[in-house]
């Protein structure tokens, strides 16, 4: 890419990140945002906030007629949670496999969730499925700017 480019962000994939309220209450947050930093995608959003009923149902409506669906609504409105939107091209699919599958016992050594967890309903992250998601979940606004590892990332 040309350092001085400017690319209108709606050009390119976001996926939103989310460390759910386990990951603060285990001292995880700075391991976990450390993954997308060193894997070179870029930051454009971040903050602590407590998900109100409303928001986490919303999010999760997808889910809503599955049994454990007000489990999952009380945990995540249990405490607060970090809000990542991370920035690349390929960034959600690729953010999904540093995750690791949904079950932590199944997931993949040197993933998120295959090192640091163990139960699905305790499983420390979040990663959009689509870019299309990664629009709809990110909200507010990001941060224009370029890292100065850009052009040593891409080529
Ligand atoms: N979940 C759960 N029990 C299940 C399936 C899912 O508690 O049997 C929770 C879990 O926190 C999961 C979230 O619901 O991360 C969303 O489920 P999804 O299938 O979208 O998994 P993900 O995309 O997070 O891997
Ligand atoms: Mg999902």
């Amino acid at each position: 890419a040309t350092p001085n480019r400017i690319v209108a962000s709606s050009e390119v994939e976001q996926t939103y990140i989310m460390i759910k309220p386990d990951g603060v209450q285990r001292g995880l947050v700075g391991e976990i945002i450390s993954r997308f930093e060193k894997k070179g995608f870029l930051l454009k959003g971040l903050k602590l906030f407590q998900c109100p009923k409303d928001l986490a149902q919303e999010h999760y409506k997808d889910l809503k007629e599955r049994p454990f669906f007000p489990n999952l609504i009380d945990y995540i409105t249990s405490g607060p949670v970090v809000c990542m939107a991370w920035e690349g091209d390929g960034v959600v699919a690729s953010a999904r496999k540093l995750i690791g599958a949904t079950n932590p016992l199944q997931a993949e050594p040197g993933t998120i969730r295959g090192d640091l967890a163990v139960q699905t309903g305790r499983n420390v992250v979040h990663g959009s499925d689509s870019p299309d998601n990664g629009k709809r979940e990110i909200e507010g606004e990001l941060a224009q700017w370029e890292s100065v590892q850009t052009p040593w990332l891409i080529e």
